[in-house]
Parts: structure tokens; C-alpha cells; sequence
């Protein structure tokens, strides 16, 4: 007789992988936002990551957002997982969510995402393992901070 183990980690894992896979796959507003208001690059150059964030503000509200851009499939989740997050949400809100999701993917959070609306960035904390894929999965997120404080020049994860 056999006993089926139960193991809610790698289930979790598995659902994860495939929320990822769908996002590289059909990743969501992809492509040109000609009414950007706010436009910033990402390069990660480690794993050829490029990606170019179009932001439109109106009234200090995100209303629309998309990108463009190659790069590996955590990058390209990770960017059409942003843009998904960000419409509807005030520059503070848009800020803070940087703030909280660079910082969990760095394993700097010790009581992890406390902001249930970033729930589905649990996909990509995978990639803590692996020092050079954080890279990629914080990319889109370091583009956003650029974008909305107004930086010059491509935001690098260098
Ligand atoms: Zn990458």
C-alpha cells in the first residue's frame, strides 16, 4: 500500500511555474502605449533583458500601462505581472509596490509581501535562490521607478 504525500510546497511551485510560463507566453499590455506620459528602459545585461516600460499618468493616476522589449521569461512575466498591478493605482501606491517587491525578491523582507494586492508576485520569489535571476525578475520594477521619478537614461540592474 502506498501513502500519497501530500506536499502543498511543490504544488505551489508548479502553479507558480505555470502563472510565469503563461505570462512570457502571452504577456499582457505588450507592445507601444502612445500616450505615455512617462517612458523608461531596463537593461539587464547579465541575462540580455530589455525592456522598455510606457507609463500614462493622468492626475497623479497610473491609467494605463505596457511594455516592449525581449528577454528571458521571468523578465517578461515579471514586466506583464507590473503592468497588470499598476493601472489604477496612484504614484505612491506605484512606489511603494516597488519598494516592497524589490526588497521580497531580495529576501529582505523578513515577514514577506504584506500587500495582498502583490499576492502574485509570490510566482517569481523563486527566484531568490538564484542570485543572477533576480536580476530579471526586479528589472521591469527598477524600469517603473525610473519612469515615475523621472530619471534620465536607462535604469540597469548594474
Ligand atoms: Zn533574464
Amino acid at each position: 500500500m502506498t501513502v500519497a504525500t501530500l506536499q502543498p510546497d511543490s504544488e505551489l511551485r508548479d502553479l507558480y511555474r505555470e502563472l510565469i510560463l503563461e505570462h512570457s507566453r502571452r504577456p499582457r499590455n505588450f507592445g507601444k502605449l502612445d500616450d505615455a506620459t512617462h517612458v523608461a528602459d531596463g537593461i539587464n545585461p547579465l541575462c540580455g533583458d530589455k525592456l522598455r516600460l510606457y507609463l500614462q499618468l493622468e492626475e497623479n493616476q497610473v491609467v494605463a500601462a505596457a511594455f516592449e522589449g525581449s528577454g528571458c521569461a521571468i523578465s517578461v512575466a515579471s514586466a506583464s505581472l507590473l503592468t497588470e498591478l499598476l493601472v489604477g493605482q496612484d504614484r505612491a501606491t506605484a512606489l511603494s509596490y516597488f519598494q516592497e517587491v524589490v526588497a521580497h525578491l531580495n529576501g529582505k523582507l523578513p515577514a514577506g509581501l504584506t500587500t495582498p494586492e502583490l499576492d502574485k508576485i509570490h510566482a517569481l520569489e523563486g527566484v531568490r535562490e538564484f542570485p543572477t535571476r533576480i536580476k530579471c525578475a526586479t528589472l521591469a520594477w527598477q524600469a517603473l521607478q525610473s519612469a515615475i521619478s523621472g530619471q534620465s537614461g536607462p535604469a540597469t540592474t548594474e
